[in-house]
């Protein structure tokens, strides 16, 4: 399987370098490690360009407004948005989410609309909803799951009615690693005329996104997923939505013309962008972004594939151990649960062993009460894993388990 030099792609990461083989870091789902050229664009930036944007007609401002505006660009094209100015820098994806809830909502939603959600969805993408609909009157739904964890469309198809005014999906489950079939909710959707937001972080981290081919509506992502900084995201927009879309912050960098009895707007992307952006988190996403093709994306989907087939079927045929979901499109996130043992304790064990796995709800509360389980074991895989990892794991987990049982 050398699709990928991976011994080579790790000596780009100071940390999984710093920790040799000692560290098997299994936590991708909840955040990514970052090579050392992005640490560098950060650094870089701070100690040659440093200066606030868009404000200052000095060089160095001119400078990091370029590379602040070349970055949203980068991203663009990254996504194929038909504009940079349909890409908004957030602080993640829950920012933009709670962005498009409020933006969104305060224009569109009234009471006794309907927002659809789905019952896999992380809280980033239920409570700005639930939020919403408490403050308009509004009602909230929820598609509910297939046995096996798939979203059901049969019943997305009876929810749709004339009230409905939004669905809020996630492209991918952070829990079960399900790529859902988004093509299809959004061809469902626009047919009665409805738009559709995808929570993409867990998408954008494995495989290429194309929003003008998705034909959705907004798709908001973080750059920690993706190998990029913390503190930074981003949401897509369609124009013709976003023009119209009032305002969320405001303060700073967002207005044309203020006087103490009215301000008017500036255009996209600024309008959603109050106050001093985090302009090296931007800087840092692009960097991401370009490292991920550098490397290649194709190369990256078809070797995750192959990491993914390798643990799913150790996980499948481990004793005493149930993998949660079944579908036939996933990225490498599984989640299982094992007989009488806690994930708390085979978690805090595997970590002792030099293991980063997570243990708990995962922010999908909804979720864990369809599986009837109050929390999982996540293994989650990104392309600088490896098959050797995935062995260790496995040994130790049968160690973890055994030594569980005894107890
Ligand atoms: N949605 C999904 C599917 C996620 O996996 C996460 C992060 N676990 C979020 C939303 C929230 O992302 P962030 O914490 O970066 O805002």
């Amino acid at each position: 399987m050398q699709l990928l030099d991976v011994d080579y792609i790790r000596s780009d990461f100071p940390l999984l370098r710093q920790s040799g083989n000692s560290l098997v870091y299994f936590d991708n789902a909840a955040t990514t490690q970052k090579p050392q050229i992005v640490l560098d664009s950060i650094a870089n930036f701070y100690s040659q360009t440093n200066s606030n944007v868009h404000r200052g007609v000095h060089s160095l401002s001119q400078q990091a407004t370029t590379m602040y505006e070349t970055a949203r660009s980068t991203i663009a094209t990254h996504i194929n948005a038909k504009h940079p100015h349909e890409v908004i820098f957030t602080a993640g994806t829950t920012d933009s989410i709670n962005l498009a809830a409020h933006a969104f909502g305060e224009k569109y939603i009234t009471q006794g609309d309907h927002i659809i959600i789905s019952d896999m969805e992380h809280h980033s993408n239920i409570l700005p909803w639930q939020l919403l609909c408490e403050r308009k009157k509004a009602v909230l739904q929820s598609i509910p799951l297939t046995a096996s964890g798939e979203l059901d469309l049969q019943a997305l198809k009876t929810l749709l009615t004339a009230c409905t005014k939004l669905i809020a999906v996630s492209h991918v489950s952070n829990t079960l690693g399900i790529v859902n079939p988004v093509h299809d909710i959004i061809a469902m959707a626009h047919q009665h005329g409805i738009p559709v937001l995808l929570d993409g972080a867990q998408a954008l981290p494995h495989f290429p996104v194309d929003v003008q081919n998705l034909d959705v509506d907004f798709y908001a992502f973080s750059s920690h997923k993706m190998f990029g900084p913390t503190g930074t995201g981003i949401l897509y927009g369609k124009e013709k939505w976003l023009e119209k879309m009032t305002a969320y912050r405001s303060g700073g960098g967002m207005v044309d013309k203020v006087t103490l009895q009215k301000t008017t707007f500036a255009d996209l992307p600024e309008k959603f962008e109050a106050g001093t952006p985090h302009i090296a988190g931007a800087i840092g996403l692009a960097k991401a972004v370009a490292y991920i093709n550098q490397i290649g994306r194709d190369k990256i989907l078809l070797f995750e594939e192959a990491l993914y087939n390798y643990l799913h079927e150790k996980l499948a045929y481990t004793e005493g151990l149930t993998i949660l979901g079944d579908a036939p499109e996933n990225v490498p996130v599984i989640s299982f649960v094992m007989n009488g043992i806690h994930p708390f304790d085979a978690a805090t064990l595997l970590s002792e062993y030099g293991i980063a796995v997570r243990s708990g709800h995962h922010c999908c509360q909804p979720l864990m009460q369809h599986f009837g389980v109050s929390a999982t074991i996540r293994v989650s895989l990104a392309f600088y894993n490896t098959l050797e990892e995935i062995d260790y794991f496995i040994e130790k987990l049968l160690d973890v388990q055994k030594l569980l049982k005894e107890r």
